[in-house]
């Protein structure tokens, strides 16, 4: 997908403070952070939001968790706490249509949600 941010990204065709990448997926900060620590996890191949995603990508699912645990562990966060994320559609809060988990922490993530 020629226009899509985080293709791109992944292609090495648009810069990213990354942090890890393989085969499967690739991880970077969060061009606008939410919290202290905001990464975000995609799958290198496109597919548009969890509603896209099939049994065959159970595996690939899998993998953003664990690659997530890594990273929080990496960075710090994972004996204070951190909050995984998937935005999905209109209501989920989605900007970027290509899957994508958030990996917030560094600080207390308000939790219930406020209404918008
Ligand atoms: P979402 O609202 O779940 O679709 O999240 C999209 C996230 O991508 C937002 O937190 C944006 O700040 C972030 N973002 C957008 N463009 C870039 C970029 N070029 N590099 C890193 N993060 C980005
Ligand atoms: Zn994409």
């Amino acid at each position: 997908m020629d226009s899509c941010i985080f293709c791109n990204i992944a292609a090495g065709l648009s810069p990213a403070r990354i942090l890890y990448q393989d085969a499967q997926v690739i991880a970077f900060h969060d061009i606008r952070p939410l919290a202290p620590v905001h990464l975000l996890v995609a799958p290198r191949q496109h597919i548009e939001s969890l509603n896209q995603a099939g049994p065959q990508d159970e595996a690939l699912l899998g993998h953003m968790l664990l690659v997530a645990r890594q990273l929080a562990q990496q960075e710090g966060i994972a004996q204070s706490g951190y909050r995984l994320v998937i935005n999905t559609g209109s209501d989920g809060g989605q900007t970027i249509f290509h899957l994508h988990l958030h990996i917030l922490g560094g600080k207390r993530i308000a939790y219930p949600l406020r209404d918008l």
